[in-house]
């Protein structure tokens, strides 16, 4: 069995839902087919709630209105039949009275926020379905919400899934295509919730880690992971092949193709992970598995929003267990920390959910100095398998780099991340010259020496 997910930009247009069909018909195999939001639904849903928590009741009103309309006017293009048709206007008709009554209730609240959110992905898969039934296909829709669990940290239970997944699965054995929603999930109150922005390929991943699947596809709107933020860098192209490692770092350090968290299920049960283009289905994608190749720099990634914190130890910092108390204290704000540099007399750490930061500071003050945080710095990691030509990639990055005011480096805690801290003004200058540097030097330089 193998899992397919397909994201916003496509599932965004009728057209790319009937390419979809084509697709996952196209082989024999048993797929799970997971699907986002419309592209621009979310955000859509997101701003309807903002309104709708502000008590501007108008602007929800026409907000919901605009989206509707969207809707009406996609299922026009999407159904060939009048049944077909029929059949989507009243899933759109009943969703959309949802939402109108779910942005009627006050106080708004984020139970209601997350049921809103929620309407996006329940709205493209039933659509979905309802264009395969009425194109004769042997498929079912299998809601999210009742196999799809998180525990009171917001983790997914892996365990329940598989548990709740399998049994499901067992009742509908001979439907070919079995569809379910990204993103959404049940936390421990039995309350819908979800799996952050872009958590959709998380889904499709949990999935294909929970039933052991054959390979998990992810099919978007590029094909594959690119050596470098391709909305910023203008000279990139698509690796091949990536380490579960190598892929997991890029995810977590800011790929937007991949959610951070994508990963970690699909390597932990060893099913290999497939970037698809949707727009371009024969281009080869990337492969995440196990093997690795042989190319030492693979590509770079940047995350934005971080804030740097400098403690300074009043005593010697390898005094008995002061580290031990720095992160105690991160521990109990549950903050995790991204990047750590150390001296003699004090530790620096980066962390991206400042929640928590004041409190965090005021403990940490009872046992260190803290200076002044530095807040809009920008994480840019280089991913790579750096084993065999260790001095070679920090040469190569601090010389694209030495320009640039470089806060932190963090290098030798894996075999495959570099990573630098810098102000998130440097970030496209950083990633453009990391690129030529550690991308297109040598070929610039064959160019030089080979010159007549
Ligand atoms: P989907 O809606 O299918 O989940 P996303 O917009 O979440 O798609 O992710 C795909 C986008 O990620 C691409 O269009 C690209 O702009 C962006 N992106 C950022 N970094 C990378 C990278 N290193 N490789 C490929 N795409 C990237
Ligand atoms: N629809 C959700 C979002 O926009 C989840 C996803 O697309 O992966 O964040
Ligand atoms: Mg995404």
């Amino acid at each position: 069995m193998q899992v397919w997910k397909f994201g916003g930009t496509s599932v965004g247009k009728p057209e790319r839902m009937h390419s979809i069909r084509q697709l996952i018909t196209s082989t024999n195999t048993r797929k799970i087919v997971v699907l986002s939001a419309l592209s621009g639904t979310t955000n859509a849903l997101i701003a309807i709630g903002e309104s709708a928590k502000a008590n501007q009741d108008d602007e929800a009103i026409q907000r919901i209105k605009d989206l509707k309309d969207h809707y009406d006017t996609f299922i026009k293009e999407l159904y060939q039949t009048e049944a077909g048709l029929a059949k989507g206007q009243a899933i759109v008709d009943k969703e959309f009275s949802f939402i109108r009554s779910l942005a009627n209730i006050k106080p708004f609240t984020s139970k209601q926020d997350k049921e809103l959110v929620a309407e996006g992905e329940l709205l493209s898969t039933q659509m979905f379905e309802a264009y395969l039934e009425e194109q004769g296909e042997n498929s079912i829709l299998l809601p999210a919400l009742e196999f799809m669990r998180i525990d009171a940290d917001g983790e997914p239970e892996l365990g329940a899934i598989e548990e709740k997944l399998t049994t499901i699965l067992g009742q509908h054995p001979g439907k070919q295509l079995v569809i379910t929603q990204g993103f959404i999930c049940r936390n421990p109150r039995g309350e819908v919730d979800n799996l952050k922005r872009g958590g959709s390929d998380y889904t499709a991943s949990l999935i294909g880690g929970a039933i052991r699947a054959e390979e998990i596809q992810i099919w978007t709107d590029i094909d594959g992971m690119h050596n470098n933020d391709p909305r910023i860098v203008k000279r990139t192209f698509p690796i091949r092949e990536l380490t579960f490692e190598e892929a997991a770092e890029l995810a977590y350090f800011g790929a937007k193709i991949l959610h951070p968290s994508t990963i970690t299920p699909a390597k932990m049960r060893g099913v290999p992970v497939r970037l698809k283009n949707t727009m371009q289905p024969d281009a080869p994608g990337t492969l995440i598995a196990t093997t690795t190749s042989d190319r030492e720099i693979k590509a770079i990634a940047a995350k934005d929003n971080i804030t740097a914190i400098y403690i300074h130890s009043t005593r010697m910092l390898n005094a008995h267990g002061f580290l031990r108390r720095v992160f105690e204290i991160f521990e109990k704000y549950k903050t995790p920390v991204d990047m750590i540099t150390t001296s003699e007399v004090s530790v620096s750490v980066t962390i991206d959910n400042d929640t928590h930061l004041d409190a965090i500071t005021a403990e940490l003050r009872e046992i260190a100095d803290i200076e002044e945080h530095d807040r809009d710095q920008t994480i840019v990691c280089v991913v790579g398998n750096f084993s065999a030509d260790k001095e070679g990639v920090a040469i190569k990055v601090l010389d694209a780099l030495k320009h640039i005011p470089l806060r932190m480096i963090s290098y030798g805690a894996s075999e495959h991340n570099l990573s630098i801290l810098i102000h998130s003004r440097y970030k496209a200058e950083a990633l453009n010259a990391l690129n030529e540097r550690l991308f297109y030097y040598e070929d610039a330089m064959k160019d030089i020496f080979t010159a007549p």
